[in-house]
């Protein structure tokens, strides 16, 4: 056996495990929710998994139930980062835009992507059922509204996914709409029935269930503090612990720290905010009388959903670069809530909170080797739900030796993002597209 080398020992930022952040969906567990003990001990394993969110989840199920031994490790717990803490849409497609894929790489192959992110909802869909996570609480429906006149172009975009994709999406006009919501801003809108919205921390709690009882260990409370090469494989260190594994797979998103060089080095760290509600079901009703979820088109965009039976919205949007106190960005929540209803002016916030998204120069997810036998997926940005999913299940596919779908990701590799430039860039394109959404909005 080779002598270990070093091979991603830059220090990692590491604090102290914690518990869940104090999100809606956090109480919703029903009490006491225990965290899974940490790593003590050397473990040999086939797969070593470091971060418990949808795509780490998503990796170990896949891999335990084809039969490996996977050991997936946390710092604090699964479902703690974005994957339990996000406004629950889940849907097709990518945090970049079609046209900008297709750019890229082509259209045949975008449009192969599109479809892998089909089939990424319908992973989730297909577990929630499956699995029996019942208290994921799925209900159909999201709609994509516009606050300008978008002419023809939403029903070109309806014909479009059906001839292409075979996906079917419902046009409304501002009459349609009306039956959905009463507000003065929108125009149009495409109903999608596919997609869905859902409770994240409970499908990610019952992710990390379903893949322990298919042999899986998951340890909580157990950051990841070096990667080291041994032979063909590799040994990842924690504060108490050592885990033997030929595979190692980074699942780590926006808390990526200095674990692996070449992924720091690639991301922006990117926050973003949610609140919810007080209950007041009957002026919530005179506002929003869907059950289906409602994101809104802006650039910088709004998303937002009615929770616990209608008597509560969960509202979600804002971007900084930075993690501000989300009290503040509460505020900004909620006159975002008010200019699109203003009959909501006297509903009061309960609890806001932010998370971290993992954001690449590209804006397409980071899926991949850093090197044969360390894989990393990653970068999800805000549409995650669905791209964590289809990314754990091609890493998947290739350790088992199923399938090299991995490879349609490699057009969008591990591209330095720019450092503290980046961030500043990032920063003043949100600023950019918030203005440039004012200017479409006051055209009409
Ligand atoms: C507020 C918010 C709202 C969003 N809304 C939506 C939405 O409605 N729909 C949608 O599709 N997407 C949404 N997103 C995006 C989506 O949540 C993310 O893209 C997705 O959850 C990323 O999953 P992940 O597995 O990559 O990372 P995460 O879920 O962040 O998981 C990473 C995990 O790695 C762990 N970790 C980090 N370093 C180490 C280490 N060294 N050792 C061990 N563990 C480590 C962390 O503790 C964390 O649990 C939202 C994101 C946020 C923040």
């Amino acid at each position: 056996m080779n002598a270990p080398a070093p091979m991603a020992s830059a220090p990692h930022t590491r604090t102290a495990p914690q518990d869940y952040a104090d999100v809606w969906y956090r109480r919703q567990i029903p009490a006491p929710a225990p965290a899974r003990p940490a790593l003590r001990g050397t473990i040999d394993t086939d797969i070593c998994i470091i971060g418990g969110g949808l795509a780490g989840l998503t990796a170990a199920h896949e891999l335990a139930r084809a039969g490996r031994r996977v050991v997936l490790v946390d710092q604090h717990r699964v479902g703690w980062g974005a994957s339990g803490r996000n406004g629950g849409f889940v849907s097709p497609g990518y945090a970049q835009g079609f046209d900008k894929i297709a750019a890229r790489v082509g259209e045949p192959a975008a449009i192969e992507l599109h479809k892998m992110s089909i089939e990424g909802m319908e992973i989730v869909a297909g577990n929630i059922r499956d699995l029996g996570i019942t208290e994921a609480h799925p209900q159909p429906g999201i709609f994509g509204m516009v606050r300008y006149d978008a002419g023809k172009a939403l029903a070109q975009r309806r014909d479009w996914l059906l001839r292409t994709f075979g996906y079917e999406v419902e046009h409304l006009d501002r009459a349609g709409l009306s039956r959905h919501v009463t507000s003065p801003v929108y125009h149009q809108a495409l109903h999608d029935a596919n997609a869905f919205h859902f409770d994240p921390l409970a499908y990610a709690r019952g992710l990390a269930r379903a893949a322990e009882s298919l042999g899986a260990q998951v340890f909580e409370a157990t950051p990841a503090t070096t990667i080291e090469r041994e032979g063909a494989g590799r040994i990842v260190r924690t504060p108490e612990g050592r885990i033997n594994a030929q595979h190692v797979v980074v699942t780590t998103g926006g808390y990526t720290t200095g674990l692996v060089p070449a992924m720091a080095r690639a991301f922006l760290p990117i926050a973003t905010y949610v609140m919810v509600t007080r209950a007041d079901p009957d002026l919530i009703a005179r506002a929003i009388h869907t059950t289906s979820a409602i994101g809104d088109d802006r650039r910088a965009g709004d998303y937002y959903r009615l929770v616990e039976g209608g008597k509560r919205i969960l509202w979600g949007g804002k971007i900084t670069t930075r993690t501000t106190e989300p009290r503040h960005l509460g505020r900004l929540l909620h006159r975002t809530m008010t200019s699109t209803y203003p009959q909501l002016a006297g509903l009061e916030i309960e609890m806001v909170w932010s998370g971290l998204m993992s954001y690449a120069r590209h804006l397409m997810p980071q899926i991949g080797q850093v090197e044969p036998g360390l894989w990393h997926a990653t970068a999800f940005g805000g549409h995650g739900m669905n791209t964590t999913t289809i990314g754990g299940r091609v890493i998947a596919e290739a350790i088992l030796g199923q399938s090299e779908r991995w490879r349609r990701f490699t057009p969008f590799g591990l591209d330095w993002t720019g450092g503290l430039i980046g961030m500043a860039a990032v920063q003043l394109t949100y600023w950019k597209l918030q203005a440039e959404d004012y200017w479409r909005e006051r055209k009409g």
